[in-house]
């Protein structure tokens, strides 16, 4: 058994969507000071590799302390659709895995874009799943739908408030590491129990058999 971390790091001042807080990460106590190190932390709910809970786009959807654990933890698919900077995901992309696109299913797609986690252009430049992808995804009744890129689409309010998040699809953003895993692997990625709220990062890890 093997654990693989699919979690970029978080280092103070990285880089967010422009119109997110800033990640703040600064030392607030040491051992010389108050005999131990202890850091204050400000960030968005949505920094780096993270889950969106249902109520991010939807007013009436689930908080993160109302969705049950178990979305966030189970046998998942890993499937490879490489792309370049600003291409797009498109339903003949994803046919080839319709098999794997079951009800209750939880699916990562590598595009390869976390390798450019850190660079100038990760936040605009990322492959891009089109309306008619991710509604392709939605009729499949998925469980759970991660990414290697900072959100599934540029067109991003339609893809969360119109397509994925009314199917209660959980989505992984901001994915690492994905070409050291297999394609199937079991999927762990729990977020903090920020009550009534929106998202939250995570220690997502692939436990591989
Ligand atoms: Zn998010």
């Amino acid at each position: 058994m093997k654990l693989i971390d699919l979690s970029h790091p978080m280092i103070h001042g990285q880089q967010t969507f422009p119109w997110d807080p800033k990640l703040s990460i600064i030392p607030h106590g040491t051992t010389k000071t108050l005999k131990y190190n202890i850091t204050q932390i400000s960030m968005s709910s949505h920094q780096g590799t993270h889950v969106d809970a249902i109520y991010h786009f939807l007013d009436d959807g689930k908080t993160l302390d109302q969705m049950p654990l178990e979305w966030f933890y189970g046998h998942t698919h890993l499937i490879r659709i490489p792309k370049e900077a600003n291409e797009e995901i498109v339903v003949e992309d994803l046919l080839p895995y319709e098999e794997l696109l079951r009800p209750g299913s939880r699916i990562i797609y590598e595009t390869g874009w976390h390798r450019h986690f850190g660079e100038e252009n990760f936040y605009t430049d990322f492959p891009s799943l089109t309306q008619d992808a991710g509604r392709y995804l939605a009729a499949k009744n998925i469980r759970m739908l991660g990414m290697d890129t900072p959100t599934p689409s540029k067109d991003w309010y339609e893809i969360h408030h119109d397509i994925l998040l009314p199917k209660e699809i959980v989505i992984v953003e901001g994915l690492a590491n994905l070409d050291q895993v297999p394609d199937q692997f079991t999927f762990i990625g729990f977020p903090l129990n920020f009550k009534g709220r929106d998202g939250s990062p995570i220690r997502a890890v692939a436990l591989v058999q």
